[in-house]
C-alpha cells in the first residue's frame, strides 16, 4: 500500500515538473512517465496528428487562391470568403480569434532550420532562429522576419490587457505578444501552431 502511495506521489511530482519546465525536460519526463505503455500511444497520436496536418496543408494550398509565399501585397478578404476556403480548425483561430490548447499544436516544440509562414495566406512571419524553447506550450518567437510581417492590436478580452498579433498581409489572428521573452528583444510572440506553416530548409526566408 505504501509503495502505491509513493508511486502516485512521484507521478504527480513529475507531472508538475513536466507542466512548467522547459520543453526538453517535458519530453524527457513525459517519456519516463509513460514507459509503462503510454509512450507508444502518444507517438501514434502524434503521427496521426502530423498526417492529418499534412493532408490539411495540401488541401489548403490547393484550394486557397490567396495563398502565396512571394506576394506580400495586403489582402482584403471578408470572413464570408475565408470560411469557404479555410479548414474549420484554422478558421476558428485565424478569423474567430480562438486559441489552441497548450502542448497540443504541431509546432510548440519543433526544432530545425526553416521559415514559419502564415497558414492562411503564406506570408513569411518568423525564422527558426527567432524561435525559442518556451515553457508555455505554444510556439514562441522573440522577433518577426520583417517589421511589417505582423500587425498589433490592443486586446482587452477576458478581463486582460494584451497585445494581439495579426498577420500583416491577411489580418488573421496569430496569437499574442508578451514582454517576458529572451534577449535581444525581450519579446515573446506566443503563437498558435494551427495558423503557422513551417517549411524546412537551409535557406531561411530573409526579409531584412
Ligand atoms: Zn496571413
Amino acid at each position: 500500500m505504501k509503495k502505491v502511495i509513493i508511486l502516485i506521489t512521484l507521478n504527480i511530482f513529475f507531472m508538475a515538473i513536466a507542466g512548467c519546465n522547459s520543453k526538453n525536460s517535458l519530453t524527457k519526463d513525459g517519456f519516463t512517465l509513460n514507459d509503462s505503455g503510454n509512450k507508444s500511444t502518444g507517438q501514434n497520436i502524434n503521427q496521426n496528428i502530423n498526417q492529418n496536418n499534412n493532408i490539411m496543408d495540401d488541401h489548403q494550398k490547393k484550394e486557397n487562391p490567396y495563398y502565396s509565399r512571394t506576394d506580400i501585397s495586403k489582402l482584403d478578404v471578408p470572413d464570408s470568403e475565408w470560411i469557404k476556403i479555410l479548414p474549420p480548425e484554422v478558421y476558428e483561430v485565424a478569423r474567430e480569434k480562438g486559441t489552441e490548447r497548450a502542448f497540443t499544436g504541431k509546432y510548440w516544440n519543433t526544432e530545425g532550420i526553416g521559415t514559419y509562414y502564415c497558414a492562411v495566406c503564406g506570408n513569411a512571419l518568423f525564422r527558426s532562429d527567432e524561435k525559442f524553447a518556451s515553457a508555455c506550450g505554444w510556439p514562441s518567437f522573440f522577433e518577426t522576419i520583417r517589421k511589417n510581417s505582423v500587425i498589433y492590436k490592443e486586446d482587452n478580452s477576458y478581463g486582460m490587457n494584451r497585445t494581439e498579433v495579426l498577420c500583416g498581409r491577411c489580418d488573421s489572428h496569430l496569437g499574442h505578444l508578451f514582454d517576458d521573452g529572451p534577449p535581444p528583444t525581450g519579446k515573446r510572440y506566443c503563437m498558435n501552431s494551427i495558423v503557422l506553416d513551417f517549411e524546412i530548409g537551409d535557406k531561411q526566408e530573409s526579409g531584412k
